[in-house]
């Protein structure tokens, strides 16, 4: 451990940012720099308008990037027990229930040397550094062999040739995206043509954060996987890799495995949490054939220990930049490896889920008679799930995209996370700019909820948000949904739903929303402690 002093992330992505922060937080002797490409994203990773939303993130940056001298709130969520044990912090906490309710403490963090750095210096920031994590993106491959299925690793080869060409002798290389089975070959493969007389051992970490929960996943995780080869050198460096992470996860939570099961662990991981979703959506259409309640099925099954309680919600399906490209991934390896059967079977995971999204919209537009045209539907949670501004997949644009064919009057998107300039440019460059309402269009996005419902003939509860929760009346249930992926339509009134201001204001009842308290998107688009002369704030406002 001694000999590691410098740790440097390629890619300050969800994983990137979020990974380094919490393992420079959590390891004050280190000096952790993150460097990435995208000058943009580099210079929002050192202002107070970071370029992702992550619940939690601010208050561990403000520790390690800023070197924080001030007083600062964490989260209950956030907070892990090692934060009391930190070397430099020598943090003493009080309760702070009257002015930040019962979840928040006040940790008061002693001055301590920033030691996580954002960067565009690649090739400087990796050959300065003991040990590279390679934690660029990995998306599925849209052109020429295998397009619609195989991994695109054009980042990740690209970045593995600028790894091998700069880093220092011995320096040990981890990947962290998510990659087929064998990539540490091909990685190997590159350092062998790069730096012919030098060893260098490449494991395998694969990251298994949630967004929405990443600082939590990260602080206190499940486990943490690494895979390494079956040489001295090998366990050599996994060990150097896993005095890291002890700093502040269980050495029984540290899991030593091969390089190939360590790849493939990742992959298995989502496909079995994407099968799950499908199971379950899966049963939401014969409980809806027959009255059984779906609810009450993952209630009654979740029970079981064998099957567990998690992962049982239905919805509208899956979203998000892994789950379906990792999956497509798994099929596409069964597949070369002569398993059609095996590569069959997990393919049947996405077509559940695109078949529960069409179904849902199907029934939204049934249940307004057949028509949406000269109607208005509110779209609230655009994000692919609750708790982050991340789009990637998001099922409520495909919703949209769909519904947008049956000629709606209006389409009013809001999520409490999105920046809605964010969500415009989205559906601009995905759909077209037509269908935006600046352009003569149907599709509005607000930065207001009740102002999305308001007029609606229907709300599409698209996201999980805590505010869009049935927590008020629990006797209305026709009104607003228990769920995502469910629409607050009544089908016997049909037609308006929410159209008048009297129907408003009981929404608002209805929808738990607190925005101006505690506003994520509030707090995304304008910290309040930004410095005089930001050069982001300008750039926001366009
Ligand atoms: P991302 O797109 O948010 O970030 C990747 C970053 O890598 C980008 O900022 C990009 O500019 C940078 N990059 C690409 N090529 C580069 C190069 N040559 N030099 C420097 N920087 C370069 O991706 P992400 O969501 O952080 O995912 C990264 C990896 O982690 C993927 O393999 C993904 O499958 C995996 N993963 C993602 C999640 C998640 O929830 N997002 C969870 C676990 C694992």
């Amino acid at each position: 451990r001694s000999e590691i002093r410098n740790v440097c992330c390629v890619g300050a992505g969800y994983v990137g940012g979020p990974t380094a922060a919490v393992m420079a937080f959590q390891n004050p002797h280190l000096k952790v720099t993150v460097v990435d490409r995208d000058a943009a994203r580099i210079k929002r990773w050192n202002s107070k308008h970071l370029p992702i939303f992550e619940p939690g993130l601010h208050e561990i940056l403000r520790i390690a990037r800023d070197g924080s001298k001030t007083t600062s709130f964490i989260n209950e969520a956030v907070r892990s027990d090692s934060l009391d044990s930190m070397s430099s912090a020598s943090s003493a906490s009080s309760e702070c229930e009257s002015q930040c309710g019962e979840h928040r403490e006040e940790i008061f963090v002693q001055a301590r040397k920033p030691n996580l750095f954002f960067t565009t210096e690649v090739s400087k920031s990796i050959s300065e550094a003991e040990i590279v994590l390679i934690a660029v993106n990995t998306p599925t491959k849209m052109r020429g062999l295998g397009a619609g299925r195989a991994t695109d690793m054009t980042a990740l080869e690209a970045v593995s040739r600028e790894v091998a060409i700069h880093s220092k002798p011995g320096a040990i290389i981890v990947e962290k995206s998510t990659v087929p089975c064998r990539t540490a070959e091909m990685i190997r493969d590159t350092f062998k043509v790069h730096r012919p007389n030098l060893d260098f051992e490449i494991l395998s970490n694969p990251e298994f954060l949630a967004e929405g929960t990443a600082m939590t996943d990260l602080l206190t995780p499940d486990r943490v996987v690494i895979g390494c080869s079956p040489t001295p050198a090998g366990h050599r460096a996994a060990e150097s890799l896993s005095s890291i992470y002890a700093s502040w996860v269980p050495r029984s939570r540290i899991v030593n495995v091969n390089t190939w099961s360590s790849e493939l662990s990742k992959l298995v991981a989502n496909a079995m949490l994407a099968q799950r979703i499908s199971s379950i959506n899966s049963i939401s259409a014969i409980c809806e054939a027959t009255g059984a309640d779906i609810d009450e099925i993952a209630k009654s099954i979740g029970l079981d220990p064998r099957i567990g309680d998690k992962f049982l919600k239905s919805g509208v399906g899956f979203g998000g930049s892994c789950f379906k490209k990792d999956v497509l991934s798994l099929t596409y390896l069964a597949e070369g490896l002569g398993l059609p059967e095996v590569s069959d079977y997990w393919t049947q995971v996405l077509t559940v889920n695109d078949w529960q999204r069409s179904r849902f919209v199907k029934r939204v537009i049934r249940c307004l008679n057949g028509t949406v045209v000269g109607k208005k539907l509110a779209v609230l949670g655009y994000a692919f799930k609750k708790n982050t501004s991340d789009t990637r997949e998001s099922p409520a644009l495909e919703c949209i995209k769909s519904l947008l064919e049956d000629a709606p009057r209006e389409i009013a998107v809001f999520d409490p996370c999105c920046d809605p300039a964010v969500v415009k440019d989205e559906i601009r460059r995905l759909i077209g700019a037509d269908v935006l309402k600046e352009s003569g269009g149907p599709t509005e996005i607000y930065s207001d909820a009740y102002q999305a419902c308001f007029h609606s003939h229907a709300v599409l509860i698209l996201t999980d948000c805590d505010e869009f929760k049935n927590s008020t009346s629990p006797k209305s249930p026709k009104l607003l949904p228990k769920s995502a992926g469910q629409s607050a339509i009544d089908p016997r009134p049909l037609q308006r739903l929410v159209a008048t201001e009297s129907e408003v204001l009981s929404l608002q009842k209805y929808l738990s929303v607190t925005f101006s308290v505690d506003d994520p998107l509030q707090r995304y688009k304008d910290e309040p402690e930004c410095e005089a002369g930001c050069q982001i704030c300008p750039e926001l406002g366009k």
